[in-house]
């Protein structure tokens, strides 16, 4: 059951990691990793590039299909370069993070969507709660789950 649930979500991942934001190698600002279109399903990536706006660090991928290069999905580390992702931030024992702000949204309007569910009103959004990880829609979670992620959005905004 346990294991079901983390491959559902973990599908739900591949739709995130078409841009990428990590910490920089160089000086550890924002940086992104582009996949320029590239999927998980293809058998090579080519042009997946991580750029920093802040320093100029680029640097392009080689391919992953020799042995050493491996996709990491469902860690806090691009799935690439396996460089640590910016957007995180430890609650309790557990640590939340997300891709980009699209994913952002997406746990935001899916814990959300369980806290209005147990304060008795009918959501709108397709109850796909139990694809994520169960920590994170734990009731006694949940608000604490939206505030981070609403001061993750803050910083992060344009
Ligand atoms: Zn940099």
């Amino acid at each position: 059951m346990e294991d079901r649930t983390k491959h559902t979500y973990r599908t739900h991942l591949y739709d995130f990691i078409k841009d990428v934001l990590v910490v920089c190698p160089n000086c550890e600002g924002r940086a992104l990793v582009n996949t320029n279109g590239y999927t998980i399903f293809q058998p090579e990536a080519v042009n997946v590039r991580v750029v920093c706006g802040h320093c100029g660090y680029n640097k392009i991928l080689e391919r992953l299909s020799t042995r050493s290069k491996y996709l990491v999905i469902g860690a806090p580390v691009d799935p690439y370069f396996h460089l640590p992702l910016w957007l995180k931030m430890e609650l309790g024992d557990h640590l939340l993070w997300a891709y980009n702000l699209e994913h952002l949204d997406f746990l935001e309007q899916h814990v959300g969507a369980k806290l209005r569910e147990r304060n008795g009103f009918k959501h709108q959004v397709k109850s796909i709660g139990a694809k994520l990880p169960r920590w994170m829609t734990a009731a006694k979670r949940r608000e604490e789950v939206l505030r981070a992620i609403e001061k993750m959005k803050k910083a992060n905004n344009h």
